[in-house]
């Protein structure tokens, strides 16, 4: 039977939406589905909401850091009017994403997308589509707790529509998404806790960094508890009660309890055994080319894809990427080297390549300047009591082999590092460009001497 598409997209987030426009543009016909309303997590669930929030909670927490140098102190969140401006924003995604397919010519079904066999999908169980391609862009989902009482447990999409704080919010898991929200609630006045299984939060990045975090979440009045490993939740007088073990057996309470222990890709519903798609735990099993390794119609993009980061960033890069592949052949490779993460808390923490440990076991020859920028005019004259910066730099060829922050500003003075780490642009060369001055990044030059 004809195909009805060239390409067919599951999912109309980051990545799908991506790789529907640009086939579309290179004449392919094209069909997208979602079973939600249409845009994605980043947009509607994810980055964009969440940074509503974290840049209210950056202007109290910096009106209290610096009440003590002329600035009043008193400036509180008004959540509801926050959420309002926030949902402002989220509410208007679906119609105009889709109002760029329907401008593009795209057909959209609204509906689940199921597997019938390699090369048709159903939708909703009541309409089959059939294309020559198959893009898998169904996203992730939060990764089952598998305790009992996890139902009781709100997830990131529960906590960016809260119609009003909960006074005491426990969250479970030490990633970036709870420390962000984590800060974000006690910027609003929330009394927060953050419960994590392992030593130390935020697994992937610089420990030396992330203690410095840990230090300064602490001083910001959030309970981190490390070494934790939470066995259940229960409802007990109108509030939530964690437990937990590892040696304290310990009880933490609070009105909500939020998820952050990390995402899974969302494969469930599509039936990827009627296909032929292989996957495992982290996604569905790609190629350098991002094309399913076992069925060669079926591409898988973004966080739905086994590849090394869960982004917007590489989302949208392996969505250029797959449509390159789909259009042309397969020549296009993702390239997830050197992709820098930022982890949205009060100050920021950012961080590009190599970790000290990672460098430890590569080849590399390199030296490390770090040091604690509390001291320099730009942490002084916000008050700024946590700030820290450690680089890797190969000897002999002054290449940034990683370069990670705390601070603020830190999440845009890492991009500079990152387009360095890209173009192979030395520290000596980094240092003879007159960066506008007074700035965080013109502080660059004083951490790659
Ligand atoms: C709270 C939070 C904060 C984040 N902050 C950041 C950040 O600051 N920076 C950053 O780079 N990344 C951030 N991320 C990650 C980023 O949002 C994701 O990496 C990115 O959105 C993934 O895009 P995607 O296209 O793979 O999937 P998604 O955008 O998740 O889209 C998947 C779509 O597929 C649909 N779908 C799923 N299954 C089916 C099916 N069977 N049939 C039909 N439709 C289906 C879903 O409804 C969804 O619309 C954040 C994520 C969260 C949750």
């Amino acid at each position: 039977m004809e195909p009805d598409h060239d390409v067919l997209v599951i999912g109309t987030g980051t990545s799908g939406y991506t790789l529907a426009l640009a086939c579309r543009k290179a004449g392919r016909t094209v069909a997208v589905a979602d079973n939600r309303p249409f845009g994605g997590t980043c947009a509607m669930r994810g980055c964009q909401p969440k940074k509503y929030l974290v840049v209210a909670a950056e202007v109290v927490q910096l009106a209290h850091q610096m009440s003590e140098i002329g600035i009043q102190p008193g400036a509180k969140i008004d959540w509801p009017a926050l959420m309002r401006s926030k949902t402002a924003f989220t509410s208007a995604v679906p119609a105009s994403t889709e109002a760029d397919f329907r401008d593009a010519g795209i057909e959209m079904f609204r509906g689940t997308a199921r597997f019938a066999s390699p090369d048709e999908v159903r939708i909703d169980e009541d309409m089959t589509v059939r294309a020559k391609h198959i893009v898998i862009a169904t996203g992730a989902r939060p990764a089952p707790l598998g305790f009992p009482g996890e139902e009781l447990v709100a997830i990131s999409d529960d906590f960016l529509d809260l119609t009003s704080l909960p006074r005491r919010i426990v969250f479970i898991g030490g990633g970036y998404i709870s420390l962000e929200f984590a800060h974000v609630a006690r910027a609003a006045g929330a009394e927060v806790t953050v419960l994590h299984r392992g030593e130390r939060i935020l697994k992937n990045s610089e420990a030396e960094i992330v203690d410095q975090l840990t230090d300064s979440a602490r001083a910001f009045g959030i309970q981190i508890v490390t070494n934790f490993q939470a066995c259940g939740v229960e409802r007990r007088d109108g509030a939530f009660v964690v437990s937990g073990y590892t040696g304290c057996g310990t009880e933490f309470e609070g009105d909500l309890v939020v998820h952050g222990a990390g995402r899974v890709a969302n494969l469930d519903e599509l039936g990827l055994d009627a296909a032929g798609v292989g996957h495992s735990a982290r996604g569905v099993t790609v190629n350098e080319f991002l094309q399913s390794v076992t069925n060669p119609r079926v591409y898988a993009i973004g966080d739905a894809s086994a590849t090394p980061l869960q982004l917007a960033t590489t989302a949208d890069m392996d969505a250029s990427t797959a449509a390159e592949n789909i259009l042309y052949g397969n020549r296009q490779r993702a390239d997830y080297e050197n992709v820098p993460r930022i982890v949205f808390t009060l100050p920021p923490l950012s961080g590009v390549g190599m970790t000290e440990a990672q460098a430890k076991k590569s080849d590399a020859r390199f030296h490390i300047n770090r040091g604690t920028m509390t001291g320099w005019a730009s942490s002084r004259r916000i008050g700024q009591k946590h700030a820290f910066y450690k680089v890797l730099i190969e000897d002999g060829t002054g290449h940034i082999l990683g370069a990670h922050l705390f601070g603020h500003n830190a999440g845009e003075v890492i991009n500079i590092f990152a387009m360095a780490m890209k173009f192979g642009i030395s520290n000596l060369d980094l240092k003879k460009v007159l960066w506008a001055y007074p700035t965080h990044v013109s502080d660059l030059k004083y951490m790659i001497e």
